[in-house]
């Protein structure tokens, strides 16, 4: 099922992995090769001196019983390294590279990820990394057998890799073992949960000022208008996302003083194309106003659980749409849970920026209308009251208003990061 319908478990694979932190402790007591990672050269074939020409001599990839892949620890002395048929550091590539097309490389999260093989090398110490779309297996040569490390957390027992002739070779149970490995990463890239796009609206716009008001503070004229301090607030918080998460698409509903209608901004979000394993967010920036002008702080609405919203597309289901109103149900829990984690982290987040220089009002569900027909979890922040005077005074200083934007904005790496972190917490954890 899509993230828009449930969401996948979590691989059990993962949960069998060794922590980075074990295998820090365990083995770098072993030996330096995470030393060599980012200091190898990156060497073809050619840069090598490897007998790249020569005919492979290989055989069909025997079968892989016996051959533990993750994880393997301590080594398994009974394997074979010497003797048994190996390729040349070309085919070795050739093997491990994942072919065009292959969708399990097109999951990666912008798009660039090369799919061929490369090797750095280091020939001082004898090690190297092999890598493809963006794993990276790091090994030594000479060991008996020697150890083979994946993305710093997997670890192999296999045949070392060798060099005869001044050219590497690479023993067939190695690359099979680690072709698999690698393949089996790169599906889990697949499946990862992921937001891939964070959707950030500034309230208003256009013909649609929102809150207006005129204050004069030490003789000084203070205009303060609404859609103009959303926009402002917006630009800077999209300015941050956008530096902290290249592999994430940041969206602006828009980016100058037009009048998306909440409709426009309702469909702009559900159009954001997303794999199975993506999720996205909406974040709503306005500011607050009140007939009362003591009135003043911020405050983070999330979505009532009490309205029923559709967040189920329907023409997914055409042809099971006795399931739709189950998965609406369960969607629209978890949209609400995430949402109020999300405003959650944020009323944090601009308590600790803000001290008290601005009051928090909490946070608070509503039925405001501006994500109403968003599919995926939404908040909007009240940043201030246009209202009050020195709340006005926060809102129309910009370095001020930085502060409280990146508030925000490390509300939302929390949430970030918790949910990716753990796969998607809400569902089946
Ligand atoms: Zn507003």
């Amino acid at each position: 099922m899509s993230n828009r319908t449930g969401r996948r478990l979590p691989s059990i694979r993962k949960l069998m992995d060794f922590s980075l932190m074990d295998f820090s402790s365990n083995c770098l007591l072993l030996f330096p090769l995470l030393l060599i990672l980012g200091i190898g050269q990156s060497l073809s074939a050619q840069t090598l001196g490897v007998a790249a020409a020569q005919p492979s001599t290989a055989t069909p990839s025997p079968p892989l019983n016996g051959v533990p892949v993750s994880p393997a620890f301590p080594p398994n002395a009974a394997l074979p390294s010497r003797g048994e048929p190996t390729l040349s550091l070309d085919e070795t590539l050739r093997q491990l590279s994942v072919s065009t097309g292959s969708t399990a490389v097109q999951s990666s999260g912008n798009g660039d990820t090369t799919n061929r093989a490369e090797l750095r090398w280091d020939p001082f110490f004898g090690t190297g990394v092999l890598s493809v779309a963006g794993h990276q297996a790091a090994f030594d040569t000479g060991g008996e057998p020697g150890l083979t490390i994946l993305d710093s957390r997997q670890i192999f027992s296999l045949p070392s890799p060798y060099l005869e002739d001044g050219a590497l070779r690479f023993p067939e149970t190695f690359v099979a073992a680690l072709k698999r490995a690698f393949d089996n990463s790169i599906e889990d890239d697949q499946t990862r949960l992921r937001i891939a796009a964070i959707i950030v609206d500034p309230g208003h716009g256009g013909k649609d000022t929102g809150a207006l008001r005129t204050h004069t503070v030490n003789g000084r004229t203070l205009n303060v208008v609404e859609k103009e301090v959303n926009l402002n607030a917006a630009k800077m918080l999209y300015a941050r996302l956008q530096a902290a998460y290249p592999d994430k698409r940041i969206l602006l509903t828009r980016n100058s003083d037009t009048f998306p209608s909440l409709e426009d901004r309702g469909v702009l979000a559900n159009s954001v194309p997303l794999k199975d394993n993506e999720a996205i967010v909406y974040i709503s920036i306005h500011a607050n106003s009140s007939f009362d002008k003591k009135s003043r702080g911020y405050e983070v609405y999330y979505l009532s659980p009490n309205l029923r919203r559709n967040v189920i597309d329907r023409d997914r289901y055409s042809d099971n749409i006795e399931i739709v109103p189950i998965l609406n149900d369960m969607m629209e829990e978890e949209y609400t849970t995430e949402s109020t984690m999300i405003a959650q982290s944020i009323e944090k987040r601009i308590g600790e920026a803000m001290g008290g220089s601005l009051p928090s009002r909490g946070v608070k569900a509503e039925n405001f209308a501006v994500v109403r027909n968003a599919r995926m979890p939404a908040v909007l922040v009240e940043l201030a009251f246009v209202s009050n005077e020195k709340d006005a005074l926060i809102l129309t200083d910009d370095a001020l208003l930085r502060k409280l934007t990146d508030a925000i904005y490390k509300g939302i790496t929390d949430y970030v990061g918790t949910f990716e972190g753990t796969g998607g917490f809400t569902v089946n954890p």
